[in-house]
C-alpha cells in the first residue's frame, strides 16, 4: 500500500501496520447533535489512511501526505490542550485524550493519507482523529469499544484543537456499516444500522461539493449553540431534544412565535425561537426519515430533506447562496430533494435522485454555477460505506 510504503521512506523502517477511517455526509438531522437529538449520517468511500508503529520511548512524530502537511515531532508528555499547532493538533489531540482518561499511550510514528475533502462539510477532521483513536487502541491494547473512540475523538477536537462539534461526524467514521446509514441518538450514543440500498430502488444520493468556505462560519456555529441553549434554558429543558414537536407550538407561544417568512433577522428571542423551531422540527424529520425507511419508502425522504433546507435556510439561517443554488437547481431539474448538509457557510450539499435522472440533474446544477458566474461545484455519489477499520 502507497501509504506504508511512504512510512517507509519517512522513517526508515516497517509500519506496524494501515488503518482507515471514513468522512460522511449527514442524510438528516443537522444541529441536532449538539442539542442531545436524533442523526442519520452515512460513511463515503473516501477515507483517511494512517500507517502507524507504536513507539515505547514516549515519542509521538506524525506526518501528512496533504500539501503543506510538515512533520510534528513531539515528547507525548508535552500535549496539553492549547499546545497542538495547526491540522497536527488533530491527532496530537487524540493522543492527548487517550492519555487523560489513563490509557497508557507510549508514542507512536503516523503517517496520513487521505481522500476525504478538507473543509467540505464532510468531515476530514473526524476521519483523521478516528483513524488515530482506532489505530492506537489496537496497537497498544486497549481494545476500546467503537462509541469510546468516537468519544476520546470528539472531546481531542473539542478540548484540545478548540473546536466546538457534537458527536456525529466522530460516530459515523467510527460506527457506520456499509450499506447502511447511522440511526443515532446522540444523548446515549444508542444506534441502529438502517439499510440504504439506493440502487436496488433505482436511486442515487449526490454530494455536491461547492468548494466554497466563507469565514463566517466558525463563530455563526457557536452562537447557534448559544441561541440553542437559552432556548432550552428559556423553556426549563435540559436540551431542546426534551422538546416534542407536538409541543412545539405551546413552546414557540412561550417564546415568542418566530416572525413570519425568510426576512431578515429579527430580535434576539426571534432568533431563539427559530433555533427551537429548527432543532424541534429537524429531529422530527429523522424520524419521519427512518419511518419512511422502515416502510421502503425510499423516494419519501425527498421532500423531508428540501424541507430541512428550508429550515436550515430560513429558521437557523446557516446556508449561502452556493448551497441554495444546489437544492433550487437540482430541485428544478427534478431531484427528489436535496439539502445542505453538515454546519453550513459552504461545504456540499445532497440531492436524492431517480438513477435515470442523475445526469440531467448533475447537468442543471452544473449549469445553474455556470450562469451565475461561479466555479464549478465537483459532484460523486454518496456510496453507504464501511467505517473505521483495520486494513493491514
Ligand atoms: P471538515 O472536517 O469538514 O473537512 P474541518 O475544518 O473540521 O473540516 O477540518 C479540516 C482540517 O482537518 C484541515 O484544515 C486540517 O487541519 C485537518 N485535516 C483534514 N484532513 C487532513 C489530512 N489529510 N492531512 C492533514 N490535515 C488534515
Ligand atoms: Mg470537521
Amino acid at each position: 500500500m502507497r501509504v506504508a510504503e511512504r512510512f517507509r521512506e519517512l522513517y526508515g523502517y516497517e509500519p506496524d501496520g494501515v488503518w482507515a477511517a471514513p468522512g460522511r455526509v449527514n442524510l438528516i438531522g443537522e444541529y441536532t447533535d449538539v442539542n442531545d437529538g436524533f442523526v442519520m449520517p452515512l460513511a463515503l468511500p473516501h477515507t483517511a489512511l494512517a500507517a502507524v508503529a507504536r513507539r515505547t520511548d514516549g515519542v509521538l512524530r506524525v506526518h501528512s501526505s496533504g500539501t503543506g502537511h510538515g512533520v510534528l515531532a513531539r515528547g507525548v508528555d508535552s500535549l496539553v490542550p492549547g499546545s497542538g499547532t495547526g491540522w497536527a493538533a488533530y491527532p496530537a489531540g487524540v493522543v492527548w485524550a487517550l492519555r487523560d482518561a489513563g490509557h497508557p499511550v507510549t508514542g507512536a510514528d503516523v503517517h496520513f493519507s487521505s481522500t476525504v475533502p478538507t473543509g467540505a462539510g464532510l468531515s476530514s477532521s473526524a476521519a483523521l482523529e478516528v483513524v488515530t483513536a482506532l489505530a492506537l487502541s489496537e496497537l497498544h491494547g486497549l481494545g476500546l469499544p467503537r462509541e469510546e473512540l468516537a468519544r476520546l475523538a470528539q472531546r481531542a477536537e473539542n478540548a484540545f484543537v478548540g473546536v466546538p462539534c457534537g458527536i456525529m461526524d466522530q460516530m459515523a467514521s467510527a460506527c457506520c456499516v456499509e450499506g447502511h446509514l447511522l440511526h443515532l441518538d446522540t444523548r446515549d450514543l444508542v444506534r441502529r444500522q438502517v439499510p440504504f440500498d439506493l440502487a436496488a430502488h433505482g436511486l442515487r444520493l449526490l454530494v455536491v461539493d461547492t468548494g466554497v468556505r466563507h469565514a463566517l462560519g466558525d463563530g455563526a456555529y457557536a452562537e447557534r449553540r448559544a441561541w440553542c441553549q437559552a432556548g432550552a434554558r428559556a423553556l426549563g429543558v435540559r436540551t431542546l431534544r426534551d422538546v416534542d414537536c407536538t409541543q412545539l407550538p405551546e413552546a414557540l407561544g412561550r417564546l415568542g412565535a418566530p416572525s413570519a417568512g425568510g426576512g431578515a433577522p429579527g430580535t434576539p428571542d426571534d432568533r431563539i425561537s427559530r433555533c427551537v423551531r429548527h432543532v424541534v422540527t429537524d429531529n422530527h424529520r429523522v424520524e419521519r426519515a427512518v419511518a419512511l425507511l422502515d416502510a421502503g419508502d425510499v423516494r419519501g425522504v425527498g421532500p423531508v430533506l428540501t424541507e430541512g433546507h428550508v429550515s436550515l435556510r430560513d429558521d437557523l439561517r446557516v446556508s449561502c447562496p452556493e448551497l441554495d443554488l444546489v437544492v433550487s437547481s437540482a430541485n428544478a431539474a427534478g431531484a427528489l430533494g436535496a439539502r445542505m448538509t453538515g454546519g453550513g457557510f459552504g461545504g456540499s450539499a445532497i440531492v436524492l435522485v431517480e438513477s435515470a435522472d442523475e445526469d440531467s440533474v448533475t447537468g442543471a446544477v452544473l449549469d445553474a454555477f455556470v450562469a451565475e458566474g461561479r466555479s464549478a461545484p465537483r459532484i460523486f455519489p454518496a456510496v453507504p460505506s464501511a467505517g473505521a477499520r483495520r486494513l493491514g
